[in-house]
């Protein structure tokens, strides 16, 4: 067993760590405030080649896998949980394309997202997350096509995008079974997208609604056969749960990164926090939990990159990074005391970003049934 990163692989991380301290860190605090994706940091990422890297290199991109995926991830989201995801979602909607995409449709589309264009990963709904088999969305047959009718909720970058991977029903008494993907033009007839929703944290990431109505959608434009989309989109699910992990991975580096700096300059009864052996404790759970994460990440990435069916792996990582983070985002906010609850410390805003972790791409309630379930299968 060999833990050890090829050289490739260390140059990438190496470029991400010092691209974020350069070119995210600085921004994360007002973009934040502002609320708003800094346009700019997208474009030098694009330079350096840090966004898309997934993206097959004989359509534009760099023919990474998984695992590097993750390495820049962790670094970009250390820096800043909200401009790294948005810099890091356009996986999301490439790879329902990479798994089930033409020759045509990866053509066309890695292209535009190479040369920079945003995507959205579109299947929740009001009416249905965790139980995704409920989609309302409707795709109907006419013409050429079809004609996509409902609406999205929480749909990351939608305001950002040019492209839309949409999943909607085309047989809606069949269930899970019933439903189509479709990559969707942005500025297609009917289709609206509402003003970011107001957010706890990860403010700097655009989440907004989407709305179709009567959306006309060729049919070249269909990934994949009538019926596949809810395979697509949970093979989809095994590809970027790793990644979604190491965004937890990278803000539990970063809560202990900032809880070390405290602990070891603040002082308290004449002594540092961590020669307190309470806080010192402290530290170290962080660091177990963050060594545990960064494990459990890249051998979930890792058994992607070897074509390795890695649900089980992707479903554990993904829970444990999230609680982790959130965890060690608690835990910091103790180490700093009333200095953690202070919007002038950067901790607070960990604790604000972190808590979506366990949330999105699957709860962690989610990731325990898709676990347990494979256990029996087992
Ligand atoms: C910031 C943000 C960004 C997002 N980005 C995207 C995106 O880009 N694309 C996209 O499609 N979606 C996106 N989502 C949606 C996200 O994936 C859903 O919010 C998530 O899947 C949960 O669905 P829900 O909100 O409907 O909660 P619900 O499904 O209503 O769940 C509510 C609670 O019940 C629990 N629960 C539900 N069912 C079960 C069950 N069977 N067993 C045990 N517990 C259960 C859940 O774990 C949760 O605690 C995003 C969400 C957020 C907040």
């Amino acid at each position: 067993m060999d833990f050890s990163l090829t050289d490739e692989q260390r140059m990438i991380q190496d470029l991400a760590r010092e691209f974020a301290d350069r070119e995210i860190a600085p921004f994360s605090v007002q973009s934040d405030i502002d609320k708003s994706f800094p346009l700019a940091i997208q474009q030098k990422a694009l330079e350096v080649g840090l966004v898309n890297i997934s993206l097959p290199a004989e359509y534009g991109g760099a023919g990474l896998g998984c695992l590097e995926v993750a390495l820049v991830t962790e670094q970009l989201c250390r820096a800043c949980l909200g401009i790294g995801t948005t810099l890091c979602i356009n996986v999301l909607a490439a790879e329902p394309i990479l798994q089930a995409g033409n020759e045509a449709q990866k053509r066309a589309y890695f292209g535009r997202l190479a040369a920079g264009e945003f995507a959205s990963f579109a299947l929740t709904e009001p009416g249905a997350g965790s139980d995704s088999a409920a989609i309302r969305t409707t795709a109907k047959r006419v013409a050429g096509g079809y004609e996509l009718t409902g609406s999205k909720i929480w749909i990351s970058n939608a305001s950002l995008a040019s492209l839309m991977v949409v999943f909607a029903k085309t047989d809606p008494a069949a269930g899970h079974k019933g439903i189509s993907a479709f990559i969707v033009e942005r500025d297609s007839a009917g289709l609206s997208v509402g003003e970011p929703l107001g957010k706890m944290g990860q403010r700097a990431a655009p989440t907004c609604e989407v709305f179709f109505d009567q959306v006309f959608v060729p049919e070249a434009n269909r990934l994949g056969a009538e019926g596949e989309g809810f395979s697509i989109a949970m093979r989809t699910f095994d590809q970027s749960r790793p990644m979604v992990a190491a965004f937890g991975l990278g803000l539990t580096q970063r809560c202990v990164d900032e809880s070390m700096a405290y602990a070891t300059e603040r002082k308290s009864m004449g002594k540092r926090l961590i020669d307190h052996q309470a806080i010192a404790h402290r530290l170290a759970d962080m660091r177990i939990r963050l060594e545990a994460s960064r494990l459990l990440t890249y051998q979930a990435a890792w058994l992607a990159d070897q074509g390795q069916r890695n649900t089980v792996q992707a479903s554990i990582a993904k829970a444990f990074t999230s609680d982790a983070a959130m965890w060690a985002a608690t835990e910091a906010i103790q180490i700093f005391g009333g200095m953690g609850y202070s919007t002038e410390y950067p901790v607070e805003k960990l604790f604000r970003d972190a808590k979506v972790l366990q949330i999105y791409e699957g709860t962690s309630e989610i990731q325990r049934n898709i676990i347990a379930r494979e256990m029996e299968r087992a």
